[in-house]
């Protein structure tokens, strides 16, 4: 057999990946001509330059929408994450929840030694419509600034969450697992009686309602505006697929464990990257890497896929011609897209799968939610209670949380078992993986369950194991809209401190905001933004008017509507990632309405199989068309499905209880 060629196009998350199990996967059958064998070669291209390692280095940190960033760009200093920051730990049981293969992932590229919590706060500090106020001080005796239908003003805002999706699901009825959600985008309907009133009615598809107008039809406007201003993410209640938007916001529900890597969420990457090196090498297969080359567009031919690229320097000049046996594009969806417009044009002969109308129906299935994140570095934590004083509104950042991990761990510690015993069946109220606000609250929950008080020693061993350190957020509707604290994360501890904070993360409309201080008030775009790849180039440096206008907007979160700037001190670095701009256009994707998503996923992977009477080995994988929009996660399992499916490899992971997407 004539040796082959494997092009990826991407060098992000599922590039990578694809990468790498190409190289480590096992074939589930002795004979599968798929595989890639001694001699045969691996393409790896990417746009962007990412900093892999002393031979492969970049102009960023790896990771592509994952990217790290340390200040003073030095490892050892602390560092932020200005895309993509954590995942959702899973426990390996057939049951548990969680991203099973990222976990697996980091497991098997032995990172788990670098694994560490990153969980969100129990009481959020919020401003909205400049009243400031914690998660948990929300009442009927302190409502939040909003006049909504039936109360609503006077309960944290993501209830708003919990009505919307009580037209089809409650805590006793509804999908669970990932089989019967996939199900539940297909079926899933309103299952009760509605209001007269209401738009939509009992048996409606959620497949074919719009979130937004849902949440419009339950809530009402000002309920509506409560929710998208509290909730933090406005990508939440958009225009979106109902059904899916339902599972979506369950996943910020209180009591997901969030993990990352302590060297930065960009490690991962360095670390695929090296494993892919090293096996090549191992198995005899060549591996070419063309950072700062772009695909510029694909046929398919009687030859193989042809396809062209161009340089990064002149995004839109042929640089060259190639032919390859199978081609993964990794990549979301504006530079699918961007990849279509140069084929439709080319002269050169050949199939066109990517601008079949099936395709580009397909394509457009998802709504692209740009995103924004700065970050800034102080020489103080001045957001939080320290010796040194506090703001008015500090960022309450520990929680109580114990989990079945704890309570093994105070068994070893002999902590009294009759009382780890009733700790772990306590009902009202419930304690294991129950966020607890204060050591006060979850003390008096724990001697409340077991009816005795505890000792000082006892105390002080649970609320030890009990106690997490977490990142917040603060949220806001003012264009911040939500800061994460990361604090002081050096690895080098023995240097001068330095604490770091997502001084705005935020999304959609609120992406212009900052777009407009990006060259300040005598600065003349010279670039057009369609050519600007900042967020390939790395975080870029922040302007002063975007700096004091942070500063004045975090100095009103922290320390009262209409603070001066001043109160925040003067930051040590500020640099921003705007994941609005090419070739990404968005940092992440949801499916709009009227689709079924199922199908889509199954479909795009490999386009061919939507137009007739081809079969070509183009195949779309990432983050866009996935399961698990907007996370690692979905860029692992869309290359890990087309991997099982189409080229005989066996499953990382047993799919029984754990589609990688959806099935049929
Ligand atoms: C602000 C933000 C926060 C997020 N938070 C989280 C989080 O906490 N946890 C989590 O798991 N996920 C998070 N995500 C999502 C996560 O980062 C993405 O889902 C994931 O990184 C997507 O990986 P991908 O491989 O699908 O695509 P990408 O990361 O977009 O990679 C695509 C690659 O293709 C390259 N490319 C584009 N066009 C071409 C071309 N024509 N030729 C060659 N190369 C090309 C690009 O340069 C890029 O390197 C976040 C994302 C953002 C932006």
């Amino acid at each position: 057999m004539s040796k082959k060629t494997y092009s990826i196009f991407g060098a992000g998350a599922a590039g990578l990946y694809t990468a790498w199990r190409l190289l480590d996967g096992k074939s589930k059958r002795d004979k599968n001509e798929k595989m890639l064998v001694k001699g045969d070669v691996l393409e790896l291209y990417d746009w962007g330059k990412y900093d892999f390692s002393k031979k492969n280095p970049g102009t960023r940190e790896a990771g592509a929408r994952v990217c790290t960033w340390h200040y003073k760009d030095n490892k050892d200093n602390s560092y932020l994450e200005l895309g993509g920051m954590r995942y959702s730990y899973w426990d390996g049981t057939p049951q548990g929840a969680g991203h099973r293969v990222v976990t697996k992932t980091i497991e098997k590229l032995d990172l788990k030694k670098d694994s560490v919590e990153f969980n969100e706060s129990a009481d959020p500090l919020m401003s909205l419509r400049t009243k400031n106020m914690y998660v948990s001080d929300v009442n009927s005796n302190q409502p939040a600034p909003y006049f909504t239908n039936n109360y609503g003003e006077d309960a944290p805002p993501d209830d708003g969450f919990t009505t919307i999706q009580s037209v089809a699901i409650t805590a006793t009825s509804g999908p669970v697992t990932r089989r019967e959600w996939c199900k539940f985008y297909e079926n899933g309907k309103i299952e009760i009686d509605m209001p007269d009133s209401s738009i939509f009615q009992r048996g409606d598809l959620l497949k074919d309602i719009g979130y937004w107008n849902l949440a419009y039809d339950r809530l009402g406007q000002e309920g509506f505006g409560y929710l998208a201003d509290g909730n933090g993410y406005s990508s939440n209640v958009v225009n979106s697929h109902s059904a899916q938007s339902f599972n979506v916001n369950d996943e910020f529900t209180p009591g997901t464990e969030y993990k990352t890597l302590v060297k930065g969420y960009s490690s991962l990457f360095v670390a695929l990257f090296d494993e892919v090196e090293k096996l090549a090498k191992q198995k005899g297969i060549t591996l070419n890497y063309f950072p700062d080359t772009r695909l510029r567009s694909i046929l398919h031919t009687k030859a193989g896929i042809r396809f062209t690229t161009a340089k990064r320097a002149t995004p839109d000049k042929l640089a060259d011609s190639k032919i390859c046996d199978a081609a993964f594009l990794a990549m979301p969806r504006a530079s699918i897209e961007l990849v279509a417009q140069a084929t439709r044009y080319t002269d050169d002969e050949g199939q066109d799968i990517l601008n079949h109308e099936e395709v580009q129906l397909y394509l457009e299935s998802v709504i692209m939610e740009p995103s924004y994140k700065i970050g800034m570095f102080f020489t103080t934590p001045w957001w939080r209670t320290t010796e040194a004083g506090s703001p008015t509104y500090p960022a309450k950042l520990t929680s109580y949380f114990l989990t079945q991990e704890g309570i093994a761990k105070l068994k070893k510690e002999k902590f009294p078992s009759n009382y780890l015993k009733v700790i772990e069946s306590a009902k009202n109220p419930v304690i294991i993986a129950t966020s607890f606000n204060d050591k006060a609250s979850f003390i008096a929950a724990v001697e409340n369950a077991i009816q005795e008080r505890l000792t000082f020693k006892e105390e002080k061993q649970i609320s030890a194991i009990a106690e997490l350190d977490t990142i917040g957020p603060s949220i806001t509707d003012m264009p911040i809209r939500q800061v994460v604290y990361f604090g002081d994360n050096a690895i080098n501890q023995k240097g001068e401190k330095v604490y770091g904070i997502l001084a705005s993360y935020d999304d959609i409309q609120y992406t212009t905001f900052w777009k407009a201080l990006e060259l300040g008030p005598h600065g003349t775009r010279e670039v057009p933004e369609s050519r600007d790849c900042q967020t390939l180039e790395g975080p870029r440096l922040a302007t002063p008017v975007m700096v004091k206008m942070l500063r004045s907007q975090l100095a009103a979160l922290h320390f009262g509507p209409q603070t001066d700037y001043s109160a925040v001190p003067e930051p040590l670095e500020t640099r921003y990632m705007d994941w609005s701009l090419p070739p990404f256009n968005a940092g992440y994707h949801a499916y709009k309405s009227h689709y079924n998503l199922g199908d889509v996923q199954r479909k795009i992977r490999k386009p061919s199989q939507l137009v007739p009477k081809a079969d070509c080995d183009i195949f779309i994988v990432g983050e866009t068309y996935s399961n698990d929009q907007a996370w690692v996660e979905g860029a692992f399992c869309t290359a890990e499905s087309v991997l099982n499916d189409f080229f005989g490899i066996e499953p990382i992971i047993d799919e029984k209880y754990y589609p990688f997407i959806s099935p049929e």
